[in-house]
């Protein structure tokens, strides 16, 4: 158990893309960086339509900037509110002390909002110091089994070479977002989806995804189900 400090350090680091197999066949969808107006409440209606669970990962600042979103989401009962810091900071680029702050202000600002307290790291970049202060402070980390992509997809509906290759995204699958997302969520038998609410094509293509992965014979979950528990951290 003797490792080196800084073999433990790059354990710490990297934390986003889950290993631990999700249970076949069931996917959870995720949201980050909201509340956005206009997007918080489209994605809240499919899930009406649908009725499906869905986990937002609201960054703090913004949940307090709207407080009638993060109500909205708090108050709907196939959504769960997820906590993705106070201001969206890369955890790599900031300094412990400031790593602390954000976890603290966004705990205290979302505490009314979360149950259970859930945690996603922005661009899934952790360290050791900051999963120590969230399980202190009574979170899961939550990761991804799949990376939708859909940052990279919303510029222009397709995505390039370079960006493909940083995601995952086969080449047939280059101007077809919902086909990437369907192919990659089949690859891993399911799993928790990360997806923006801040990005349109994300949206405009939200319902017709849901619609392929239903048809596909995938059925939803919300991040408590016991199924997705080994999945956290
Ligand atoms: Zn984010």
């Amino acid at each position: 158990m003797n490792q080196p400090v800084e073999a433990v350090r790059q354990r710490c680091r990297f934390e986003s893309d889950i290993a631990t197999p999700p249970p076949p066949g069931v996917v959870s969808l995720s949201f980050d960086d909201g509340p956005e107006p206009g997007a918080t409440q489209a994605i809240l209606a499919l899930l009406d339509k649908h009725q499906i669970p869905a986990s937002f990962f609201l960054i703090a600042a913004k949940a307090q900037r709207h407080p009638e979103l993060a109500a909205l989401v708090k108050a709907h009962p196939l959504a769960l509110v997820g906590n993705h810091s106070w201001s969206h900071p890369n955890f790599h680029d900031i300094a412990p002390g400031r790593q602390a702050s954000e976890l603290e202000r966004s705990d205290t600002t979302l505490a009314a909002l979360e149950a259970p307290k859930l945690f996603r790291y922005p661009y899934g970049n952790s360290s050791c110091e900051a999963n120590t202060q969230l399980q202190q402070l009574g979170y899961r980390i939550v990761g991804w089994h799949v990376d939708s992509c859909d940052w990279a997809f919303d510029k222009t509906g397709g995505i390039d070479a370079h960006e493909a290759k940083i995601c995952g995204v086969d080449k047939a699958n280059r101007e077809h977002f919902v086909d990437h997302v369907v192919t990659a969520v089949k690859a891993r038998k399911g799993g928790i989806v990360l997806m923006h609410e801040i990005h349109p094509n994300t949206l405009a293509q939200l319902d017709a995804l849901i619609q392929r992965l239903l048809a596909e014979g995938f059925r939803f979950a919300p991040l408590t189900d016991a199924g997705f528990q080994p999945s956290l951290r």
